[in-house]
């Protein structure tokens, strides 16, 4: 038997030994090098017998093209030579999302559904407002959490995205405005919110390697300062969200007592509020001036009472959360059980919340007339009934009969 003892010692200095990742082909055969790290994209090109060198040299070439460039065609690369092109070709893809369908709201909100190449749909947002332009990006289809009030939670069928789904959705966004090459100023997608459909820390490792292509100063260069992840408190992950993408951090609380956060976002039967609080304490990098954001969705007769804003005072200052709440006036969606609180109800609410000195804004709802506003996200083909997908179903096998 082998022990620790007999085993034989690795000469040399000890280098973090890079797994080999298995890359998996598309049905064509050729593998898509969007989302893929630089040293990934290098070990892809080694995979296909690429000598080391040139190996390395290329990687390098390719991931700027990619993420610096935004070129989808090995052709327009021209620093590599072009009898390399069809070898490239012949071997590899450079992705984007599928665009099913693009709307555009009265307010010039603008959403996209998107399709997988093993067809799941997911859905991304982008939001112009006078000084910057935010993207809201889906980190799953569906979610499996099920929070009571939002569209998404009721999707049945849920598939973490990829790192390149995730990264895709960035990349699609920058094709759309227009904006390669990479350039630090004068850009209209400015900032990123992981808000879209799913919860980002239920598949961490995919969100983490898409952010971190997201934030690298060579390529699409945003800076992490501008990004949000936002979580409905998956409160094991958060150290290491802190740790590994250090980005900002927004917390879908919603309710300040176990009874309501229970009814309403149900993994606070498993990680409750005060573990919650305690866990954004312990958050990495936050102050004065990087805030955590809380969100607290508008339910009438639910979570909306001054009682409920006191409170909500009382937790933030125990804990000495530098804190802004962003107050959502609940977005409807058919067959939702809730109703949105009263005008005024927001306003006690939040001059209570602005009165105890903390940031307290009630956020305008975007595009809800094309269902892009928060928590409207559900993909059309999620949407149709039972009956009609069967209906389809069945046009479909008699056409092959
Ligand atoms: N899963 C993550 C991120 C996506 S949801 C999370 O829950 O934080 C983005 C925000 O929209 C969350 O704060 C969510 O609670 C809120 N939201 C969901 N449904 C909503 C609705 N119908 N109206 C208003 N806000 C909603
Ligand atoms: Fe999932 Fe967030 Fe919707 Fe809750 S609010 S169901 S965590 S997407």
């Amino acid at each position: 038997m082998q022990t620790a003892a007999n085993l034989m010692p690795i000469p040399g200095h000890i280098d973090p030994v890079p797994v080999p990742r298995s890359f998996v082909p598309r049905s064509d055969g050729r593998i898509d090098l969007l989302g893929l790290s630089l040293a990934d994209l290098r070990m892809a090109l080694e995979t296909s017998q690429l000598e080391e060198k040139q190996a390395k040299l290329r990687a390098k070439q390719l991931w700027h093209w990619i993420y610096n460039r935004g070129a989808t065609e090995f052709s327009a690369m021209t620093d590599i030579s072009k009898t390399m092109h069809p070898w490239l070709e012949q071997r590899f893809v450079i992705s984007r999302p599928n665009v099913v369908e693009a709307q555009v709201s009265t307010d010039g909100t603008r959403k996209w559904l998107l399709r997988s190449d093993d067809a799941q749909d997911y859905e991304m947002v982008f939001i112009p407002d006078a000084d910057r332009g935010t993207l809201c990006v889906s980190s799953q289809v569906g979610c499996t959490l099920n929070c009571t009030f939002c569209h998404t939670g009721t999707m049945r069928l849920v598939r973490n995205l990829t790192p390149a789904e995730i990264v895709g959705q960035v990349m699609l966004a920058r094709d759309s405005l227009g904006e390669w090459p990479s350039q630090p100023e004068g850009r209209m997608l400015t900032n990123i919110v992981m808000m879209g459909m799913g919860e980002p820390l239920y598949n961490f490792e995919n969100v983490r390697d898409a952010l971190k292509l997201v934030m690298d100063g060579a390529g699409l260069a945003l800076s992490r300062r501008r990004i949000t992840l936002s979580t409905s408190g998956v409160v094991p992950m958060m150290a290491r969200a802190g740790a590994e993408i250090g980005v900002n951090l927004a917390v879908s609380l919603h309710a300040v007592t176990k009874e309501v956060r229970d009814e309403i976002v149900p993994l606070n039967r498993k990680y409750g509020i005060e573990e919650l609080l305690q866990a954004c304490a312990d958050y990495p990098g936050t102050n004065n001036a990087r805030r955590i954001t809380f969100e607290y969705v508008m339910l009438k007769d639910k979570n909306d009472s001054d009682d409920d804003a006191r409170e909500l005072v009382r937790l933030l200052r125990k804990y000495e959360l530098p804190a802004k709440v962003n107050l959502i006036p609940f977005n409807p969606w058919p067959g939702a059980v809730y109703e949105c609180s009263t005008p005024e109800r927001i306003k006690s609410f939040s001059s209570i919340v602005f009165g105890a000195g903390i940031s307290a804004p009630v956020r305008t709802p975007r595009g809800r007339d094309i269902d892009a506003a928060c928590g409207q996200l559900k993909t059309a083909s999620e949407k149709k009934s039972r009956a009609q997908l069967d209906r389809e179903a069945a046009v479909e096998s008699d056409a092959f009969a």
